[in-house]
Parts: structure tokens; C-alpha cells; sequence
């Protein structure tokens, strides 16, 4: 199963993803959770991601194709994959395309969340009361003002690829806002008819 989770900033990939893990024994790869990775480690991507991160940009499609190609040469994402947070820009779907056709592989299913703009500020901060309350340390980028550029960046770079899915009849859209476990639910029924 190789799958693309789409949606922006707060809308929940993540927390999907990682239950679509423990379902059909497939990675996650989040490219966000590699930039972390490479940040903390101080790497050379990590040096040069950490500043544009933390403003809420994106990190050049170069560097995020680059980490996304080397990852899927790992033996663990033969079985199957779903990406969490790539491609974000039509530039890395086609690039996404490309990587794959390399292998003589597709894309079994895309799947968007879509969710209310409006709502997700307070989502966000949500998920940073409840990181706090956990004693752990909150994203620097969950920040209000952070997350608001993060939503514009979705908005200039990101949500150009669920049309470019669409177009290629691989798009399918479900209601994020929903409780998390409908969603799981929605994305299920989805899953079972690829
Ligand atoms: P995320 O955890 O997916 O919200 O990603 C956190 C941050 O990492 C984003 O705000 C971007 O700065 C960067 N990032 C993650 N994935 C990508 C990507 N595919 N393209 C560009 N930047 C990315």
C-alpha cells in the first residue's frame, strides 16, 4: 500500500498516519519529522532547514525530494508507505511521479483532508496545551503566528497538488473536521476498495 495523506498544517495527517501504521504495517514517512531529525542532529540539511522551519516556510523542494528519494531506498519502505506531509509542492509531485515510475510503481491511493481554515488555529493550540500538559516540549512552529505562515505557505504552494491529483483520477476527499475516529473510519472504507 503506497499512499499520499494531504491536507494542511493541524489537519490531522499525522495522527492518521500513525494509526495506518499499526494497521497494515506500512512506515510513515513524515518529511516534517526527517527536517526535525536532520535540525536536531545538526546536520548540513538540518542547517539549512532549521532557519525556514521555524519561520513556517517551506524548505526547498531540492532538499525535501533529496531526503524523500534516499528514504525510499530503504528496505523497510518496500512493503509500502504513506507520506505525511510530501509532496507540498506540484514540483515534488512530480517528482513523487517520477521516483516511483523509476521502480515501476504507483500510488495506490491520495487521500485529503479537508477541514476548516478558520478552525484549525484552535486545534493548534490545542495540540500545544496538551504537549505542555504531557511535559513535553511544544513545537516552535505551533507558535500562533508561526502556524499562520505555515497556512499561507499551504495556501501559495500546497493546495495546488490535490488539483494535481485530481486531475490524474487519483484525488479522494474526506472530511477532516470529523471526530478522529470517523475519519480513521472514512479512510478505511477508502482503503478497502484500492
Ligand atoms: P510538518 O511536520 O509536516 O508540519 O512540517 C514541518 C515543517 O517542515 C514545515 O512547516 C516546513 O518548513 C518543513 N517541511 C516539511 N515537509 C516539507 C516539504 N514536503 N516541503 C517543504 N518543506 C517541508
Amino acid at each position: 500500500m503506497r499512499l499520499v495523506l494531504l491536507g494542511p498544517p493541524g489537519a490531522g495527517k499525522g495522527t492518521q498516519a500513525q494509526r495506518l501504521v499499526k494497521r497494515y504495517g506500512i512506515v510513515q514517512l513524515s518529511t516534517g519529522d526527517m527536517l526535525r531529525a536532520a535540525v536536531a542532529a545538526g546536520t548540513p540539511v538540518g542547517l539549512k532547514a532549521k532557519a525556514v522551519m521555524e519561520a513556517g516556510g517551506l524548505v526547498s523542494d531540492e532538499i525535501v525530494i533529496g531526503i524523500i528519494a534516499e528514504r525510499l531506498e530503504h528496505a523497510d519502505a518496500r512493503k509500502g508507505f504513506i507520506l505525511d506531509g510530501f509532496p507540498r509542492t506540484v514540483a515534488q509531485a512530480e517528482a513523487l511521479d517520477a521516483l516511483l515510475a523509476d521502480k515501476g510503481l504507483k500510488l495506490d491511493a491520495v487521500i485529503e483532508l479537508k477541514v476548516d481554515q478558520a478552525k484549525l488555529i484552535d486545534r493548534i493550540l490545542t495540540r500545544a496545551e496538551e504537549t505542555r500538559a504531557r511535559g513535553e516540549q511544544v513545537r516552535k512552529d505551533d507558535d500562533p503566528e508561526v502556524f499562520k505562515h505555515r497556512l499561507e505557505a499551504y495556501n501559495r504552494d500546497t493546495a495546488v497538488v490535490a488539483p494535481y491529483y485530481s486531475a490524474r483520477g487519483q484525488l479522494q476527499q474526506i472530511d477532516g473536521m470529523r471526530p478522529i475516529d470517523e475519519v480513521t473510519q472514512a479512510i478505511d472504507s477508502i482503503l478497502e476498495t484500492v
